[in-house]
Parts: C-alpha cells; sequence; structure tokens
C-alpha cells in the first residue's frame, strides 16, 4: 500500500484518499497555481491507525522519503538550527467539517533553532512569536493541555505590558512567555517540550488521525450524515508565514458571494497574521477589496487565480491565502459552501455563461436546499435594529438570548427557542449551535467559524455586530443591556438584530408558488395540467432568487420520471399542493374528517346495539362526507384523487379511557358516558397500531366503507353534473390478504353501479403490511393500482412502534450507527426498500398496467425519491410544502 502522496501526485477526484484539502492543493499543485510544497498521509493510513491503534509499518519510511524530497525542494533541513524549514500538519477530510479536526503550524521549530529563524527571516521577534504558537497548539491538540492555561499567560502578558492585541508584544515579552509556556506544558504533561523536530511531527500527525474521533467531531458528522468511518487524511506542508509584517497576511476568498452568488471580489483579508485567525474570528478582518491598496501585484495575482480556478472547477470556489512579504501562496480551494439562495442563483449564472448545461445545474442544487427556501422571513418593520453585523446564513429566528453553548441545550430541550450569542465561537459551542434557531457573534466574518458552520447546518447566523458588547452573561449595545432568556429577532438576510419579536412572512419562494405562477410540465404519467405555463401568463418582476428556482424547477420537470402528487384531506390543502405543482392527490385520509364536531356522530357508530341505530349514524355521516369529497374533487378538477378509505385505531375516536375512568370513580358520569366508558373498555386495545384498523375495521362495521364509497361515487356524479371533471380513487387501508381486498372490492363496487357516478372509479390498496408486499401479485388481481404506506411498512417491518420509538431508542441508535438516520425518515432501501421491490415487480407482473405510488412520510423525503424512482414507481405523494422538493429531487433523480 502507498501511504503517502506528494501534491503533484494527486488530483481533485481523489478525495476518498487524500481528503478534500489534499486533493485539492494537488489539483492547484498540478494547475501551475503557487502552492507551498508537501505530501498528503492518506486517509487509509488514518484508518489504520485508529483500526489497530498504531501506523502502518511501512509509513515511517514513506515518510522520510517524500520529506527528503521536501527538503530539497526548499533547500532547507527541518528544524535546522541555522535554517528551519517548518511544515504545517493539517487535517483534511472528504468531506469539509470546518474546525472540527486538529491543525498544528510550525512544527519543526524548538529552542535550537529560534535563533535562525530569526536571522534568516531578519525579524527576533516574528521567531518568538511562530515558536509560541508552535507550544500553544502542540499542547493543546497534540498533548490535550487545556487551552485556558496559555490563554490566561497570554493575557497575563498583554497585561504586564498594557498591550491591546498580541501584536503589541515585542521579541523580548513574547521570549518570556514562550519561557512561561513550556513550564505550563511541562505542568500538564509531565515532560519538556519535545526538541527533536521529526518527533514534534510525528505526533503531530498522530493527534490529526486521533482528531477525527474528537467528541465535537463525532457530533458534527452525525449532525452533517458524514459517515463516521472515512478517517482523515493529514498534509503536511511547508510553511509560508503570513505574520512577517505588513507586507504580510492571510486571508480568505470566495469567486462569487457565498450568499448572493453575486459575481466580484469577496472575502476576508487579516494583516500580518498567520493560519487560522480569519477563520477563528479572533480579530476583525478587513474586506478583501482593500488588499488592492496595501498590495496590488498580490491583489491582481490572486484575482488572476481565482478566475482560474473558477474556470478550472466549473463553480464557485473557496480559497485561503497568505501573502509572505509580496509573495502569494495558495493554501486551500474547494467548491464552497453556499447559501441555499445562492445554490439555485449561482446555478443558473452558470447556465447563462455558458459554463454548465442545465443538467448539470440541476446537479447543484438540493431539495434540502429548496426546503430551507421555504421558510419564512422577518415582516417589513418600523422597529429600529439594535445592531447591524454580517448577514451570515439566511433565515428568520427568534428566541430568547442564551449566553453559553450548554445553556442554550438545556433551554431548548424544555422547548425554549433560542438565540445562541457569543462573542465569537468555536468548536466547543456546537452543542449549542445544534439547539439554537439563531446565532449571533460580535466578531468575525463571513468566513468565522460561526458562519461557516451556521451555513452548513442551514441555522439562520448573524456575525460580526461589532455593536454588541457580548459578556458571559449578557449584551449591551448602547443603553440596552440584553440578558439571557430576553427574546431578540436575527435576520440573516439583513444581519440586523432586534430586540423583541419581529413577526416573521412567508418565504419568496413559497408567495410565489401561492401567486398560482408555477406549474409543472406533465411528468411521463401523462397527467395534464389545465392551467396554461408561467411564461404563458407572461409573469412579471420576480426575484433572481425566484427565478432561480422555477428554472431548476422546470428542469426537474422535464426530465423527471416521478409524478408527484400530495396527501390532502380538505380543499385548501388541495389547492395549495396544485398551486405547488402537485398532479393529483395520492392519500385523502379519510378519518381526518370524523373528527371534532362529528366526533359525536361516529361514537354513536359505534356505541350502536342494533342494526337500525347503526344505519342511522351512518345516514348522518353520510352527507357530511359526500360535501367533503365534492370539495376535493372539486379543487382538484381533472386530477385523481385517492380516497383512503378510514383508517383509524378506534380508540382515537372515543373519549379516553383514564378520563372516563376517573369521573366514574367520581360518580360524576352521566348515562350515556357510562355506555361511552363500556365501549371505550370493549374496544380497549393494547396495541392499537397493530389492531382493529383500516381494512378490519371496514370489515367488523358493515356500512361503514360502504358509506364512504357511496359518498365518493354521489360526490363525483354531483361534480360531474356541475360540468366537473372529478377522478376519484378508492383506496383500502391496511390490506395483508387479498381476501380483505376482495370483500371490500365486492361491495364497494355494487355501491358504484347502484350509484352510477357516470365516472370510472379505480379501486386499489395501499401496501402497507409486509404480508401484502410479499404476497404482491395475487393482491394484484384485485387491485388497480397499488399505494406504498412506507410509514405502516417500516413499523411492521422493523417491529417498531412509528408513535413511540423515536424518542425511546432512536438517539441512541443514531449514536451507535445502527442507523444513519430514522428510518420514518428515510426509507430504509435494503430491508423496507426490499419489500418495496418485491411488491412492484410481482404487482406488474401479475397486471402489467397496475399504477404504482407511495404516500407515506418517504414520499417526501429526498433520498428516498431517489429510491423510489430507483424502484419503478409512477409516483410519489408527499404533503403539500414538500412538493416541490419531490419534484426537484425527482428530477435530480432521473439524470
Ligand atoms: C402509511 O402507513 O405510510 C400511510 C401513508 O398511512 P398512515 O400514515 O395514515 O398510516
Ligand atoms: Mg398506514
Amino acid at each position: 500500500d502507498k501511504y503517502v502522496y506528494a501534491f503533484a501526485e494527486g488530483n481533485k477526484d481523489l478525495k476518498d484518499l487524500l481528503g478534500g484539502k489534499g486533493a485539492n492543493l494537488a489539483e492547484m499543485t498540478n494547475l501551475g497555481l503557487p502552492v507551498p510544497p508537501g505530501f498528503t498521509i492518506t486517509t487509509e493510513a488514518c484508518r489504520a491507525y485508529l483500526r489497530d491503534g498504531k501506523t502502518p509499518a511501512s509509513l515511517d519510511a514513506e515518510i522520510s522519503a517524500h520529506l527528503a524530497a521536501l527538503e530539497q525542494a526548499m533547500a532547507k533541513k527541518l528544524g535546522d538550527p541555522e535554517d528551519p524549514l517548518l511544515v504545517s500538519v493539517r487535517s483534511g477530510a472528504k468531506f469539509s467539517m470546518p474546525g472540527m479536526m486538529e491543525t498544528v503550524l510550525n512544527v519543526g521549530l524548538t529552542d535550537a533553532s529560534v535563533p535562525g529563524l530569526a536571522r534568516q527571516s531578519g525579524n527576533i521577534r516574528f521567531a518568538w512569536d511562530s515558536y509560541r504558537r508552535l507550544i500553544q497548539m502542540f499542547g493543546k491538540t497534540v498533548c490535550d493541555v487545556p487551552g485556558e492555561a496559555f490563554e490566561q499567560a497570554l493575557d497575563a502578558a498583554k497585561r504586564v505590558k498594557g498591550a491591546h492585541a498580541d501584536v503589541d508584544l515585542d521579541a523580548d515579552d513574547l521570549q518570556a512567555l514562550v519561557d512561561a509556556y513550556k513550564q505550563i506544558f511541562k505542568q500538564h504533561t509531565g515532560r519538556d517540550f519535545p526538541q527533536e523536530p521529526r518527533e514534534q511531527m510525528e505526533l503531530a500527525i498522530r493527534a490529526v488521525f486521533e482528531s477525527w474521533n474528537a467528541e465535537r467531531a463525532i457530533l458534527y458528522r452525525r449532525q452533517e450524515r458524514i459517515p463516521g468511518d472515512l478517517g482523515t487524511a493529514v498534509n503536511v506542508v511547508a510553511m509560508v508565514f503570513g505574520n512577517l509584517g505588513d507586507d504580510s497576511g492571510t486571508g480568505v476568498a470566495f469567486t462569487r458571494d457565498p450568499a448572493t452568488g453575486e459575481q466580484g471580489v469577496y472575502g476576508d483579508y487579516l494583516p500580518n497574521a498567520q493560519g487560522e485567525d480569519v477563520v477563528a474570528g479572533i480579530r476583525n478582518t478587513i474586506p478583501l477589496q482593500d488588499l488592492e491598496g496595501l498590495d496590488p501585484t498580490s491583489f491582481t495575482e490572486l484575482m488572476r487565480i481565482m478566475s482560474v480556478l473558477e474556470g478550472h472547477y466549473k463553480d464557485l470556489c473557496d480559497i485561503e491565502f497568505t501573502i509572505e512579504r509580496g509573495k502569494l501562496w495558495m493554501l486551500q480551494t474547494r467548491v464552497g459552501k453556499r447559501t441555499a439562495a445562492a445554490a439555485f442563483i449561482i446555478a443558473g449564472q452558470l447556465v447563462d455563461e455558458g459554463v454548465i448545461d442545465p443538467d448539470e445545474a440541476l446537479r447543484r442544487v438540493t431539495g434540502a436546499q429548496l426546503m430551507q427556501l421555504m421558510f419564512p422571513t422577518f415582516a417589513k418593520t418600523d422597529t429600529q435594529p439594535l445592531a447591524k453585523g454580517i448577514a451570515a446564513s439566511p433565515g428568520a429566528a427568534v428566541g430568547k438570548a442564551v449566553f453559553d453553548s450548554a445553556r442554550a441545550a438545556e433551554r431548548a430541550a424544555t422547548g425554549d427557542k433560542v438565540i445562541l450569542v457569543r462573542r465569537e465561537t468555536n468548536p466547543d459551542d456546537l452543542p449549542g449551535m445544534i439547539a439554537a434557531a439563531g446565532i449571533l457573534t460580535s466578531r468575525g466574518g463571513k468566513t468565522s467559524h460561526a458562519a461557516v458552520v451556521a451555513r452548513g447546518m442551514g441555522r439562520t447566523c448573524v456575525c460580526g455586530a461589532e455593536a454588541l458588547d457580548v459578556t458571559d452573561d449578557s449584551f449591551k449595545v448602547g443603553t440596552t443591556t440584553v440578558r439571557e432568556g430576553d427574546v431578540i429577532s436575527i435576520d440573516g438576510t439583513t444581519g440586523k438584530v432586534y430586540l423583541g419579536e419581529i413577526p416573521v412572512e412567508p418565504s419568496p419562494v413559497v408567495q410565489y408558488f401561492e401567486g398560482d405562477a408555477a406549474h409543472s410540465v406533465p411528468a411521463r404519467s401523462g397527467v395534464s395540467r389545465e392551467d396554461g405555463g408561467l411564461n404563458a401568463s407572461g409573469d412579471t418582476a420576480q426575484s433572481p432568487l425566484v427565478r432561480a428556482v422555477d428554472r431548476a424547477l422546470r428542469h426537474a420537470d422535464e426530465m423527471r420520471r416521478l409524478a408527484v402528487w400530495t396527501n390532502a384531506d380538505n380543499a385548501a390543502d388541495a389547492g395549495r399542493a396544485r398551486r405547488f405543482g402537485a398532479q393529483g392527490i395520492g392519500l385523502c385520509r379519510t378519518e381526518h374528517m370524523f373528527l371534532g364536531d362529528r366526533r359525536e356522530l361516529v361514537e354513536a357508530l359505534i356505541l350502536a346495539s342494533t342494526s337500525d341505530e347503526q344505519e342511522q349514524a351512518l345516514a348522518a355521516l353520510l352527507p357530511l362526507q359526500r360535501a367533503d369529497f365534492a370539495e376535493i374533487l372539486q379543487a382538484m378538477n381533472g386530477l385523481p384523487v385517492t380516497v383512503r378509505l378510514i383508517d383509524p385505531p378506534l380508540h382515537e375516536f372515543l373519549p379516553s379511557l383514564e378520563e372516563l375512568a376517573v369521573k366514574d370513580a367520581q360518580g360524576r358520569l352521566g348515562s350515556r358516558e357510562k355506555e361511552l366508558l363500556a365501549a371505550v373498555r370493549r374496544t380497549h386495545e393494547e396495541n392499537p397500531m397493530l389492531g382493529l384498523r383500516g381494512v378490519r375495521l371496514g370489515l367488523v362495521i358493515p356500512g361503514l366503507f360502504a358509506m364512504q364509497v357511496r359518498a365518493i361515487a354521489e360526490a363525483a356524479r354531483q361534480v360531474k353534473q356541475a360540468g366537473g371533471d372529478p377522478r376519484p380513487e378508492v383506496m383500502v387501508p391496511l390490506v395483508g390478504a387479498v381476501q380483505e381486498l376482495e370483500a371490500v372490492r365486492t361491495q364497494a363496487l355494487d355501491v358504484i353501479r347502484d350509484v352510477d357516478p357516470g365516472v370510472p372509479v379505480p379501486i386499489g390498496t395501499m401496501i402497507e403490511v409486509p404480508r401484502a408486499a410479499l404476497t404482491a401479485g395475487e393482491i394484484a388481481g384485485s387491485a388497480e393500482f397499488f399505494s406504498f404506506g412506507t410509514n405502516d411498512l417500516t413499523q411492521m417491518g422493523w417491529g417498531f412502534s412509528r408513535d413511540d420509538v423515536e424518542s425511546a431508542f432512536f438517539g441512541r441508535y443514531l449514536e451507535l450507527g445502527i442507523f444513519g438516520v430514522s428510518p420514518f425518515e428515510t426509507l430504509d432501501a435494503d430491508g423496507i426498500g426490499r419489500l418495496v421491490r418485491i411488491a412492484v415487480e410481482e404487482g406488474r407482473a401479475a397486471r402489467p398496467d397496475l399504477q404504482i405510488g407511495v404516500c407515506g412520510e418517504h414520499g417526501g423525503d429526498p433520498d428516498s425519491v431517489h429510491f423510489f424512482d430507483s424502484a419503478g414507481l409512477d409516483y410519489v405523494s408527499c404533503s403539500p410544502f414538500r412538493v416541490p422538493v419531490a419534484r426537484l429531487e425527482a428530477g435530480r433523480a432521473a439524470l
């Protein structure tokens, strides 16, 4: 095995092996860009180390060979007392995990080589500063010395000197600080700071390997759904120095604005600073544009390189660079993270610029991003903002201010909405950032830790609100003080921070859909829409975002094989879903129509002891149901409406056993309630999800399903007679055996014949009991369509209750990696998905024109949509708000 690659040996497609940073350093090296020489130790070496507790036998020799080549390229030797080569040892996994793993800079510097570095650089202060940084980083990350110990010593040194910033400390101060740091190091580790350059390097490499399993890294991966077994690569890179004086510095740049997609010069620059200072938000940066005045040559070179990179990667790139005495060096690039809005806008821009084609543009946006764009924003307000910071991650967040990560997590766990307020965040704040509705900091730019992590998680974030004076338990702006629990509102789109609650309003994307403007091109299912397209109506001024979203959705509609239907059980939802592009109703849950005022009628049905009473109760329900269906059929005129016959566990219709029993014990029950109590006792089930539900109920209470079918057929007749185009379908829930379906079907056909609605009424079944999936061939003989009820199929296939288990043990299962994600959220393709595939195959074999869809929650989940596409379904049906998401993902699945 080869465990070490020189930069010139790699390329951008080797991210699995070299990590993102290593692969892109290799790519830039091969593009001829100024990358400091170095090499990458592979993720495979990391995995071996984490598995065996030691590095692979051949690694040492390989590192030696690559180090020798590096020394030759730099004409210096690692840690040489006369003229030391220093290296950085940097983590870099396949997926970017900003700040979650370790990096050690200035490796190779020792007591012996500080004078050499001072001589060579002509800067004594710089040499001591580099050494103290090494001891600090190395101590903290390699030897677990608490970071505060160093910070306190640094603060003390500044106090003694009366200095504000670390740049105010001179060489003597820093030399004294190095002594203090070495003592701290010895105190905490029981050994002297290592004076052997190669030993420093090896310990640093191991520390980077181990940082893969740091708690915050594990937490971040779980949040971002990054697999836990990938490991990180390690990049050993010749140091270049941004802290050599005012002609040096370090910065971050984007080829486009990562928040809006606009082209221009975006980034932050920090003169006379090293490495991670910018990302850590330790000092406030200056806009990249100002570099033009400071160092026009480097600025021009940087602009040239940025355009080379964007041309090469054909996408927005972000860049870390350092200027060492007027010489520009590229330390990192990657296809940059961006907001959801920018993802759509940039994809559209790149198509317009002829850089990518519409398919590629569609690949670059996701349903998850679209979902984010459907979040509300703040309404226009006269309230004066308290402060304005940098709009780092969009959205509107309102919550109680909390100033500590752990407190934020605690309060959020009790249901509070919180805004985490910090001077700046660091990776230890991750739990609070996850728990918070929004994040607010007083320091740091668009690339600070808070901004990068918040964007990645889709959390609203305002950073660098410098007017805020943030302490550990409050912040002050002018005369206003905000303490824990005070409500604030932060606008991640404008950067404004308000005291109190600002009302929120729907997203422009949702408003656009609601405006009846977005219309899908019909997919393969051949369902046509009677209303015209967007262009036909000559749409007026739209924001660039709305235009970009619309464009992506149109292309998705052109490409997709899957149709997208919706789950809706009233006319309002149906109408909205239709405006969102739904091509039918795949699930109308009729039990939702039996609650509220109608509950008494249902109770009467359950309490009925004679068939007369039963018929009376049903007769009272019939007109109500007919009106329900007529409304929905009208709202979906011309599109299929799949009405599922009633499927509730019976207890949902009756008052709670406990309540009645308590009242009974107190002697407070009337005669009707006594009857009810008896009925509740009679029908009580230990496990109602596995009890008298769905088709079972329909067969036990004769006339219930028949009443519903009659209501559907009569509603269809009525709508048709009024000139409409009703397309009802009847769906039977919880079927496990063809005999159940046959019994219902025979009865339903009689009713339909009797009513004579004047339109066909197909009868089909849900496939949601595993036995139904396994006998799909037989069942297809009696069903004109299948619709997978993947909620129940998951519940019954796994044998766990959908109502109880998510809070009971899913957290633990996710922690243990048994699940990557809840199987109620994303379909378990290997297990439950197999039941789906079997049923599709055997169902279609028995009835080639069988129409097949899915109406479980998974129908609107991006990953699951890809699965259903691959399984050959005709449509997915999901909640109205997920319809655009499903359209987009169905399009992406078809690419
Ligand atoms: C299902 O089980 O997936 C389904 C759609 O039905 P319900 O959620 O109503 O049980
Ligand atoms: Mg179900």
